[in-house]
């Protein structure tokens, strides 16, 4: 169950609503975000829900029998809508692009990044400052030199940054640069940053892991969510299988059973999906047809030459394709009966 109460509502109040709840064998878990608060209710029992509703303070109340509550469709039917100003949003049918390096490496990098998002419309430019990679031997980013040259260059093209946060120290430098955070998907499950990205006020995207199931994914957004922090996007990237032809395996039926289980928004990497440049595309068509809100690819000026992943990153004509063929193709199933 969950109580959303009153902004005004009392300590008074409060403490008869909790023992109201705890009479019924329930915990009472009190969450405030930056938006609202509640009591998340967890227990069993059955009870007449308008009794709670009564109760002075309480301004609405709502049964949810998932584990993950605030995460959860079922309390909040209408999907979050994460605004930057601007008129750059994410949710209520705008259907968001994000694109360019894994590995922001310079200065003349941005600049075409930019000139490339601007030029197609595009709001969100993704690229990795700490770079998670397997090998300690590999390009691991430019750190804060790299988003402090990144985040006024955006700025100024008007443009957001989405870049991935790797651990707790990070996250207070990183702060006044980033538009929206990146938790990547061999972090899906730090329970230490995805609460102290709770306490945040900025957006969050949490990738899948790479063997979190639907469930897992969704507690560990939960875990932000209950720390305060609402503004949370979820990000399909694909997971690992026995299958070994491609690098990850694009798991596109989460999105319409993610899609029907939580209010957050959904998107898909099909770059980190299936690794493959040349079947990035339809995999992204796929991501959107099979319902997902946004795509995240990534991109370079000369694909071969990228710090990172350049095996799945798209050229810029590659990605101008992929964009028309993605904005035709959501236009398409928004008119499929
Ligand atoms: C990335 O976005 O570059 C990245 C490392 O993604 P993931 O965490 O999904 O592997
Ligand atoms: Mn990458």
């Amino acid at each position: 169950m969950i109580i959303q109460l009153h902004d005004d509502c009392s300590t008074e109040h409060k403490a008869l609503i909790r023992q109201n709840v705890e009479v019924l064998n329930y915990s009472a878990n009190e969450v405030s975000t930056f938006h609202k608060n509640y009591l998340v209710c967890v227990g069993k029992s059955e009870f007449d829900i308008r009794n709670i509703g009564k109760l002075e303070g309480v301004e609405d109340v709502h049964r949810v029998t998932e584990a993950n509550k605030l995460v959860s469709r079922q309390w909040k039917v209408k999907p979050t809508v994460i605004e930057f100003g601007n008129g750059i949003k994410i949710g209520e049918g705008n259907f968001v692009l994000m694109a360019g390096p894994c590995s922001i490496e310079g200065k003349e990098q941005v600049s075409s990044t930019l000139d490339f998002l601007s030029e197609h419309k595009i709001p969100f430019m993704r690229g990795g400052v700490y770079k998670p990679r397997s090998s300690p031997y590999s390009f691991r980013g430019l750190g804060m030199d790299g988003l402090k040259f990144w985040a006024p260059m955006a700025r100024k093209a008007g443009k957001k940054i989405i870049t991935e946060v790797m651990q707790v120290s990070q996250i207070e430098a990183m702060l006044e640069y980033v538009d929206v955070f990146q938790v990547g998907a061999r972090n899906t499950q730090n329970f230490n940053l995805l609460d102290e990205l709770g306490k945040v006020n900025k957006p969050v995207m949490l990738k899948r892991g790479m063997s979190t199931t639907l469930n897992e994914f969704l507690a560990s957004a939960e875990y932000i969510f209950s720390n305060g922090n609402e503004q949370i996007i979820l990000c399909e990237r694909g997971i690992r299988t026995f299958e070994n032809a491609y690098r990850n395996t694009l798991d596109l039926n989460s999105i319409p059973v993610l899609k029907d289980k939580t209010h957050l928004q959904v998107i898909v990497d099909p770059s980190h999906g299936i690794g493959l440049r040349k079947h990035v595309e339809p995999m992204a068509l796929a991501g959107v047809m099979s319902g997902a809100d946004g795509i995240i690819i990534e991109i370079h000026e000369e694909p071969e030459k990228a710090f990172s992943d350049a095996d799945q990153t798209l050229s810029y004509k590659e990605a101008e394709k992929l964009v028309e063929n993605a904005r035709m193709t959501y236009e398409l199933r928004g008119g499929l009966k």
